[in-house]
């Protein structure tokens, strides 16, 4: 029924005076799907977001959210989509559940309160005021208030930052009864994990561009997929190891006394990089086979940390 997508950024550029936050940035996200944007701090992922939200107005570019114009159809658009504002938006003397009560109401088809109050875990704040809820409680009562009115898309902004594990577990499974219900999520993330655990698409965003885009498992395939590591005594002569190793092969000693050779990994390339071993008389410790990860892959392509 909906060919078109969810969101559909072209050319995006936004600038705050002389610093461009957003510079060229195309992001296309597919109905019904649960998409994770990455990046490093101040890559322009929150700009985005705002933008595909309407708070901000593009400078160049065009985003249209459910084939509408976040600004000029705000309107049209505010029923349909769920923001999770980090608590912005709310009265601090507010009670936590009769405003979650109340914007439900404001909705033809509102979730079950209850029910999403007790999947966040926020029985006990029933009639404490906003201001009085803990961080992480005003945090889910954000992600609660974004969803309960059942909207065909959610941006979700750093959604567990600062959440304990329970807090962050329940946040996931929420994430996951969006996306079997339908709903198209957008959420923004340090956490590569949570990528991985939720996200059917990743879009990497750095320097006000997407980078890199597709599945995890698209992200991870190519380059070097899996590698291999062993401790041993610092500075071995790694050009032997070479003479051994299939073309294309590297073996490098990221820290001291910590190798890692890269060669498509079969049970020949152990046999290979141990014989080496045994031919300088180096027990390998801690040898392990590691498949290349997202945060593998993030580090490849921004050359930082995630954060
Ligand atoms: P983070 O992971 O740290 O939240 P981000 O990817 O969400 O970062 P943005 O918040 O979009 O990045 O910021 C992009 C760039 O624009 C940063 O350099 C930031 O300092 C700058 N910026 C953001 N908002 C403003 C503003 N209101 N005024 C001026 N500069 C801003």
């Amino acid at each position: 029924m909906h060919s078109e997508p969810a969101v559909e950024v072209t050319g995006l550029v936004k600038r705050y005076g002389p610093k461009t936050a957003v510079d060229g940035l195309d992001l296309t996200i597919a109905r019904g799907t649960v998409t994770a944007v990455l990046g490093p701090n101040g890559a322009g992922k929150t700009t985005t977001i705002e933008t595909c939200e309407g708070f901000r107005r593009p400078d160049a570019g065009t985003v249209r959210v459910l084939g509408l114009d976040p600004v000029a159809d705000a309107a049209a658009l505010r029923p349909r989509v769920g923001v999770m504002l980090q608590s912005g938006g709310v009265y601090p003397g507010a009670r936590a559940v009769e405003m979650l009560r109340h914007t439900a109401k404001l909705h033809a088809h509102p979730l079950d309160v209850d029910a999403l109050v007790e999947r966040l875990g926020l029985g006990s704040c029933g009639r404490t005021a906003y201001r009085r809820l803990s961080g992480g409680q005003q945090q889910r009562l954000a992600l609660a208030m974004a969803v309960v009115g059942r909207p065909e898309l959610v941006f979700l902004d750093e959604p567990t930052a600062g959440l304990d594990p329970q807090a962050r577990r329940a946040t996931w499974e929420l994430v996951r009864d969006l996306r079997r219900d339908g709903v198209t999520v957008v959420l923004t993330t340090h956490h590569l994990d949570e990528a991985e655990q939720l996200a059917d698409r990743v879009a990497i965003v750095d320097g006000g561009k997407v980078i890199a885009g597709g599945s995890v498992e698209e992200l991870c395939r190519g380059g070097s997929e899996s590698s291999l590591h062993f401790d041993g005594p610092a500075g071995l002569d790694l050009g032997s190891l070479h003479k051994v190793l299939p073309d294309g092969a590297a073996a490098t000693e990221p820290s001291p006394g910590s190798y890692r050779v890269e060669a498509p990994l079969g049970p020949e390339l152990l046999a290979t990089v141990t014989a080496w071993c045994a031919s300088v008389g180096v027990m390998p410790e801690r040898l392990t086979v590691r498949r290349r990860s997202l945060e593998d892959v993030f580090l490849e392509l921004t050359g930082r940390e995630l954060r």
